[in-house]
């Protein structure tokens, strides 16, 4: 088995992020920053919806919103909640989600129930739904909630009213604006960061599900004051297709969009090491005065659709690297389909958010069961799936990434677009550019690989066009990052 067996020197926490923030706190006085620089104690606000738990997507479905009861009641017998401010969000109002989402796709989610299902069968290629995405009881209530409750939360930093955020129930990266996808039907984070930007100049979206985060990629791919990173399983084939670590943006938008292509059964040290690599040189450079970050929990060990080895601590360790950094911070859910460790590492994150340590042995709870037969807050999970991760693909990864920062700016200066009221306005470029594509030979490609495909539309000259056929190449080996 191909696996290196790390320096403690690369996994020791360096003094970057301390470097960084007194860079902040005394030349870079964006507003979100200044702000957090007067404070000593982390002020965290939690958004939890009673009812969030309560939807059923079907019996043998692997999404069980039930996971968000679970965590939440975790979270409430460690007694996390005496550390924070818990607020009931508000349903997300149709012209909140109408702000990303199409009328047409809204209006068929608003529509459409289990009852009725004859009368919109039609319309289900058209926007996606079917086995992935079942119509149950409900559907578009739950979407406003936790959609609802990631735009309080947003409105919630924006307003200083808290240093950092959390909403379990968010984070369904995978929704496209007229079209479900992988279990989400509306892209709370792409509705929480559209509000974000009404106030802070620049976003970093960090995604840390195993799936790549192809919705909030796509609907920022055009611009520079959204970057997005996403560490995920890559091959091609793994669900969504898409989060080669060619997908780097384009017009205003190129080189801000990062992928992390990662193998098969990636463990702690490599992971944590990579991650702590890319989002130091990610923030050095692009300095975000807002973070959103996406804890899809089906990168861990032993997950039902996953296929690493990473323990909650190592996840929760990214949470921690980011979090010290002191950037107005939103935090969200996003995959999981093993319901009871989903539940033991959110409610561990949360800890790590409000500084406190938890004991091993879960507090007495109603739902005791579900953690047999340790009853354990770290259950083992490494080592079910090998290590395909070998030192010499990690380090190609890690340069890649690398020489990609190196075409932005060191220090952006990156003027405030206005943001229209409608908020669709600012998304237009990126439509049109979306327009082009489907006129292309490649728009007739399948709809989930659309956006894996390198097309010489993104590139602005012919050394990019050379780049490019250099790199379709690539595409019959999408892994092999060598040459
Ligand atoms: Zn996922």
């Amino acid at each position: 088995m191909p696996r290196r067996n790390y320096n403690e020197d690369d996994f020791e926490e360096t003094t970057f992020s301390e470097d960084y923030r007194s860079v902040l706190k005394e030349k870079h006085m964006t507003a979100g920053n200044t702000r957090l620089a007067s404070h000593n104690k982390t002020r965290v606000a939690y958004f939890h919806d009673e009812g969030v738990g309560n939807y059923h997507y079907g019996e043998r479905h692997p999404m069980k919103p039930h996971r968000l009861t679970l965590t939440n009641h975790l979270v409430l017998q460690y007694g996390l909640h005496e550390k924070m401010e818990i607020f009931q969000p508000r349903r997300a109002t149709d012209d909140e989600i109408l702000n990303f989402h199409s009328s047409d796709y809204v209006d068929f989610l608003k529509s459409v129930t289990p009852d009725n299902v004859d009368k919109y069968e039609k319309l289900f290629q058209q926007f996606n739904v079917g086995d992935d995405c079942p119509i149950f009881d409900g559907i578009y209530d739950f979407c406003q909630r936790y959609a609802g409750a990631t735009i309080e939360a947003s409105r919630k930093l924006i307003a200083n009213g808290a240093d950092i955020c959390i909403n379990w129930s968010g984070g369904l990266h995978h929704a496209k604006k007229s079209e479900a996808s992988g279990f989400c039907y509306v892209n709370d984070i792409v509705l929480g960061t559209l509000e974000l930007l009404r106030y802070f100049p620049r976003v970093l979206y960090v995604d840390i599900d195993i799936h790549h985060g192809d919705g909030v990629q796509e609907a920022f791919y055009s611009t520079d004051r959204v970057m997005t990173v996403s560490f995920h399983k890559y091959n091609g084939d793994f669900f969504p297709g898409t989060g080669h670590i060619d997908e780097v943006g384009s017009s205003l938008g190129k080189y801000y969009s990062v992928n992390v292509p990662l193998r098969d059964g990636i463990d702690d040290d490599a992971y944590v090491w990579l991650f702590k690599e890319v989002i130091d040189a990610v923030i050095g450079t692009f300095q975000p005065s807002a973070i959103v970050l996406q804890c899809g929990a089906d990168s861990l060990g032993c997950d039902r659709l996953g296929c690493f080895n990473l323990s909650i601590r190592a996840h929760g360790r990214c949470v921690q690297i980011i979090k010290n950094f002191n950037i107005p911070l939103l935090v969200v859910g996003g995959g999981g389909y093993t319901v009871r460790n989903v539940a033991r590492c959110w409610t561990y994150e949360t800890s790590v958010l409000v500084d406190t340590e938890l004991d091993e042995n879960l507090p007495p709870n109603e739902y005791r069961d579900f953690f047999k037969p340790d009853y354990k807050l770290h259950p083992h999970l490494k080592g079910r799936v090998e290590n395909q991760n070998d030192r010499t693909y990690l380090l190609k990864v890690r340069q890649r990434v690398m020489e990609q920062l190196r075409y932005l700016d060191a220090a952006p200066s990156i003027q405030m677009q206005e943001i229209p009221p409608d908020i669709q306005g600012f998304l237009d470029g990126e439509q049109e550019q979306r327009d082009l594509e489907d006129d292309s030979e490649r728009g007739k490609e399948k709809r989930s690989t659309s956006r894996v495909v390198h097309n010489s539309e993104w590139y602005e000259n012919d050394k990019d066009n050379e780049a490019e056929a250099h790199d379709s190449s690539w595409s019959s080996h999408p892994m092999d990052i060598d040459d």
